[in-house]
């Protein structure tokens, strides 16, 4: 059987440059063809990258949606337990990615069930200027508008995943017609007493940000909250697993059926590199580090066990794939983008 592009064998340099439309060369000529091209430069390009990827969770259609990101430097400040900014470089440098920023990408997952139409997180909203807000954008471009959106999981309230639950009023909620489910645990921990945030690495200002945002988002949705706990199965195929550590309430979710479910991990992963080559090290905006670090340690576990697929809202966009165990630490495996 031949190949249709393969080259025919024991060819001539002139056979092989007529092969390969190169005619010209075989006599040191320029072809008649790039004599005419135009001396300009090319073309500028244009469309930016994309912000939707579709794939399948088993019987579900699903689809990542960039939200935007940010990409702050490299420092250890970042993350406690990181003892130098050099080892945060050389651990960037081993992975073969740049060693001056640390990319953050806000990445959402839509899942299409035979009954829901489901958003995991909602994004900025308009709480991040450019950098952030451009599920609306990706929602439309997938040919979704917001009244389609069934249920809304929230799996935590920090504003890079609940800034798009409300509408341009800022009162009403955004997927109008959604069901909206949060743990009991985040709910009450941002909108109850005075929030505990020592454990971050806000100063005073950032704390009070952090909360104002949270309560700005949540409170008007009091009324429509149904609150989730580990093992519930409010919508099919969607399980709900307790991450807490990053915030108090956090969740994730188990989503398809089967074999083949996949794990979407909210925020336990905060970069590809650095989450994975150490686990020890906690972000700066973990509520409880320690057990924020545990929660990794136990997720990575499983995952990596269980052979189980991963989405991570911070993930290296779509957002999928992997964890291997080398040693005591992790390696994040991407998985391959394909065309459907
Ligand atoms: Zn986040």
């Amino acid at each position: 059987m031949t190949r249709p592009h393969a080259l025919p064998p024991e060819l001539s340099r002139r056979d092989a440059l007529r092969f390969l439309g190169l005619a010209g060369l075989a006599t040191g000529l320029a072809p008649s063809y790039l004599a005419a091209a135009a001396p300009s430069a090319p073309p500028a390009l244009s469309g930016g990258q994309p912000g939707h990827y579709r794939f399948r969770i088993a019987a579900f259609e699903a689809v990542a949606l960039s939200d935007g990101g940010m990409a702050p430097g490299v420092s250890s400040s970042l993350y406690r337990n990181a003892t130098t900014d050099d080892a945060m470089r050389a651990t960037l440098r081993e992975a073969f990615v740049p060693d001056d920023l640390v990319r953050l990408p806000f990445s959402m997952l839509l899942v299409r069930t035979a009954s829901d139409l489901v958003l995991v997180d909602t994004g900025c909203g308009a709480t991040f200027g450019n950098s952030g807000g451009w599920l609306a954008a990706n929602l439309r471009a997938v040919g979704v508008s917001p009244e389609h959106i069934t249920a809304v999981f929230l799996t935590h309230a920090h504003f890079d995943h609940c800034g798009g639950l409300l509408d341009a009023s800022g009162k009403q909620p955004a997927f109008p017609r959604a069901r909206h489910f949060i743990s009991r645990r985040e709910y009450d921990f941002w909108t109850g007493e005075t929030p505990d945030l020592s454990g971050t690495f806000f100063d005073d200002g950032g704390r009070r940000g952090m909360i104002e945002g949270a309560r700005a988002a949540l409170t008007p949705l009091a009324s429509r909250w149904e609150f989730v706990a580990e093992g519930d199965r409010p919508v099919p195929g969607f399980e709900v697993i307790d991450l807490p550590g990053h915030t108090p309430g956090q969740i994730g979710l188990l989503i398809g059926e089967g074999a083949d479910r996949m794990l979407h991990i909210a925020d336990v992963a905060h970069h590809h590199v650095l989450s994975f080559a150490h686990p020890e090290w906690s972000i700066l905006s973990d509520t409880q580090p320690a057990l924020a670090v545990a929660t990794r340690q136990r997720v990575f576990a499983r995952a990596a066990t269980e052979r189980l697929r991963l989405f991570g809202a911070h993930l290296p966009f779509p957002a999928l794939g992997h964890a291997r165990a080398v040693g005591d630490r992790y390696e994040y495996v991407i998985e391959p983008w394909v065309t459907l």
